[in-house]
């Protein structure tokens, strides 16, 4: 069974809690069956809102998602279930804000399996539920306790397994690991990877932590106030980027070459960063780029391919 996953997005998000705030704007880019696409940025950049309207949990307001031949954003409330639900799947930063204090985990567990009228028996749907924990690495046995009862690592396992819960194809982590301690997001880290592997799952990996990004992605796209500045290949982009905005991003990481860790100079950007409701014209990025030229502050760069493979919105490749 063949499926492909385009999400050409044109978006012009508005983001409801604010109002007015262009959380996503015109971003635009595909993910590959079974790829990880990483999405950085700093907090407010947009990263979550995208992730979110990905899944419908936002509407855009404007813009197409595009997902296994469907337009998401053009599913009627009934058809979202079958299309969307099932095969796209969220994981939370904070598996406590997301998991119901007073149900147990075997209730947790079983809801989407109704919902969704998926297997027949309450004795299947045990056993489908028992094979999901044993797959994330909890024991069976722990089906009968809440919430509070695990560790913070063991609950973020049980957001994956809610996640896994309905076979989905496309995983979206937000921020799925960065309340963790280090040696608990790399057990994670590395189960997502395990199930990416068994499940041929795609992921959309949004984080602020570079070097998580760096090690779980195949590809990687750096937001800035709603944009995406550059999308490329994780090779190039943390050995070579080409935006400013990515490049000074990056400078705050040490570079890791043959012979140990190099550290690149740091770009300090000037001034703060401008409110997103009230984004700058031109390059929303004019105002603190070490390299604005007087086009910048008018002329809006095109998000466009500058190298194969490597997608880049900036003056300074047209
Ligand atoms: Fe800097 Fe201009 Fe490129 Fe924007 S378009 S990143 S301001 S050089
Ligand atoms: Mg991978």
């Amino acid at each position: 069974q063949k499926l492909k996953m385009h999400f050409p997005i044109k978006t012009g998000i508005l983001q409801r809690t604010t109002g007015s705030v262009k959380a996503v704007d015109d971003v635009s880019f595909t993910v590959k069956k079974g790829e990880t696409l990483g999405i950085v940025g700093e907090s407010g950049c947009g990263k979550s809102t995208l992730g979110r309207a990905l899944i419908r949990l936002y509407e855009p307001t404007d813009g197409k998602i595009l997902f296994g031949g469907n337009d998401v954003t053009k599913l009627k409330e009934r058809d979202l279930g079958p299309v969307l639900r099932r095969n796209m799947q969220m994981v939370f930063q904070d598996p406590n804000a997301s998991l119901n204090p007073r149900k147990s985990l075997g209730s947790i567990l079983m809801e989407p399996l109704r919902v969704h009228g998926i297997l027949n028996s309450r004795e299947e749907r045990m056993d489908h539920i028992a094979e999901i924990l044993q797959t994330v690495g909890l024991h069976p046995t722990v089906i009968n306790n809440y919430p509070h009862e695990f560790s913070g690592g063991q609950r973020q396992r049980i957001g994956i397994a809610r996640a896994l819960i309905l076979n989905p194809e496309l995983i979206i982590a937000d921020e799925a690991v960065s309340a963790l301690d280090v040696s608990i997001q790399a057990q994670i880290v590395n189960l997502l990877e395990d199930l990416q592997e068994k499940f041929n799952l795609t992921y959309i990996f949004i984080s602020h932590d570079l070097s998580v990004v760096r090690h779980i992605s195949d590809r990687v796209g750096v937001m800035y106030l709603g944009k995406l500045m550059e999308l490329s290949d994780k090779e190039s982009l943390y050995d070579e980027p080409l935006h400013p905005y990515t490049q000074s991003l990056l400078s705050a990481v040490p570079v890791i070459r043959k012979g140990g860790a190099v550290k690149r100079d740091r770009i300090i950007l000037k001034g703060d960063l401008p409110s997103p409701a009230n984004p700058p014209g031109g390059c929303v990025f004019h105002t603190r780029c070490p390299y604005a030229m007087p086009q910048c502050g008018s002329e809006e760069p095109v998000f466009r391919e500058v190298v194969p493979g490597r997608h880049v919105a900036c003056h300074l490749f047209n």
